[in-house]
C-alpha cells in the first residue's frame, strides 16, 4: 500500500506491508488525513520516530479482528494513544491511555500512522462519526479534542476574563472552541487574515500591538509556542489566575518564574483530549473549521504537502488517500 514514511529522512513508499489487524484491532481505511506540527517535529527528529507518520485522520472500517463486527462499514476518527489494559494500571482503568506508561501513539510512539490507505487501532479508541459531520470537519477532531481538554481540566466561571495568545492552528483552533462552548474570549495574534477567521466566528480579536499588557485576565492560554509568547502570557494573568500551556514551549531560554509565585499563579499543562465532547461539538455545528484548510494534495504529492505545511501563512495541509 501507499504509505508516507519516515526513516531518517520522509518518503512516499508505494509498496509498505497493508497491516493486519491483532486481537480487538480495526482495519481503517484512510479518506483524508491533515498533517500536524507534531508530524513536521518528527522529520526533525522529535520522539526518534520511524515508521508511518501521522495521527489525523478520518476513515471507513473494513475489518474487525474480534467478535463484535459493528463498526464494520463505518465512518470513524482514532484516539491517538492506547494503553497496555493491564488491570492494574490506574491510567488505562480510566481511560486515559495517553497517560498510560506503556501506551502506543499512533504515527509518534510505537505504532504506525494513518498517513497510509490502512491503519489499524484498537477498536475501543475508534469513534463513528456523526452523519453531519464532513470529512474536511471530523479529521480536525483531534485538535479540537485539545481544545476541549482546557475546560475538562479546569472550571471557567461565566464572569472570568479569557485571553488565548497565537493565531497559528492551536491557538485559533483553541479560541474557536472556547467560543462555541460559551466562554467569552479573545484571541490575540499578530495577523489579521489569521485573527479574522475567528472574528467571522463570533470570537472577539485583537492584534499583538494593539494589546495593554496587564495582569486582568483569569485565565490565559499560550498557544504561540515561543519564549516571548509565554512571558506576555505571564505578564497578563491576573493574581490567582490560571496560565494554561496549550504549546510545548522548548525552554532553552532562561525566564524570571517569580510571578507564578508573588502571584500565586496557577500553571496548567494541558495536552490532548477526549474525543466524545469534541464530536459532540463538531456535530452542533458550532465551530467550523474549514477556513483553516490552507491545501490539499493527493497522497501522491505528500512530499510536497510537507513543504507546503512548512510555509508560515500554511494553517491546515490535508492529504488525500
Ligand atoms: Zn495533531
Ligand atoms: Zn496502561
Amino acid at each position: 500500500m501507499k504509505a508516507v514514511v519516515f526513516d531518517k529522512e520522509l518518503k512516499l513508499v508505494n509498496d509498505y506491508e497493508k497491516p493486519v489487524p491483532q486481537k480487538g484491532e480495526a482495519l481503517i481505511r484512510v479518506t483524508l488525513a491533515g498533517i500536524c506540527n507534531t508530524d513536521f517535529e518528527i522529520t526533525k527528529g522529535y520522539m526518534g520516530y520511524k515508521g508511518i507518520l501521522g495521527h489525523e485522520a478520518v476513515g471507513i472500517v473494513e475489518e474487525v479482528n474480534g467478535p463484535d463486527k459493528s463498526l464494520v462499514g463505518k465512518r470513524v476518527v482514532s484516539e491517538i494513544s492506547y494503553g497496555c489494559k493491564e488491570p492494574d494500571c490506574p491510567y488505562c482503568a480510566q481511560k486515559l491511555y495517553r497517560h498510560c506508561p506503556n501506551r502506543h501513539t499512533l504515527g509518534i510512539w510505537r505504532k504506525d500512522g494513518c498517513f497510509a490507505e490502512y491503519f489499524t487501532m484498537p477498536t475501543e479508541v475508534l469513534f463513528e462519526v456523526p452523519q453531519n459531520v464532513t470529512d474536511e470537519q471530523a479529521v480536525f477532531v483531534e485538535p479540537l479534542a485539545a481544545a476541549c481538554e482546557i475546560t475538562e481540566q479546569l472550571h471557567i466561571k461565566p464572569f472570568e476574563k479569557v485571553i488565548v495568545l497565537g493565531d497559528g492552528k492551536l491557538g485559533l483552533i483553541t479560541a474557536l472552541t472556547l467560543n462555541a462552548q460559551n466562554i467569552d474570549v479573545i484571541l490575540v495574534g499578530k495577523h489579521q487574515n489569521k485573527l479574522d477567521i475567528a472574528r467571522a466566528q463570533g470570537v472577539e480579536t485583537k492584534l499583538l500591538q494593539d494589546l495593554k499588557v496587564e495582569k486582568t485576565y483569569d485565565v490565559v492560554v499560550e498557544a504561540t509556542g515561543s519564549i516571548s509568547g509565554f512571558e506576555t502570557a505571564l505578564a497578563l494573568t491576573k493574581p490567582r489566575g490560571t496560565l494554561v500551556l496549550k504549546s510545548t514551549v522548548a525552554a532553552s531560554k532562561e525566564f524570571n518564574l517569580a510571578p507564578i509565585v508573588i502571584d500565586e499563579i496557577t500553571v496548567l499543562g494541558s495536552r490532548c483530549g477526549q474525543f466524545g465532547a469534541a464530536l459532540r461539538l463538531l456535530k452542533s455545528g458550532k465551530v467550523d473549521f474549514s477556513p483553516l484548510i490552507s491545501a490539499r494534495f493527493k497522497a501522491d504529492d505528500a512530499i510536497e504537502a510537507f513543504e507546503k505545511n512548512k510555509e508560515k501563512e500554511t494553517l491546515k495541509v490535508l492529504l488525500e488517500f
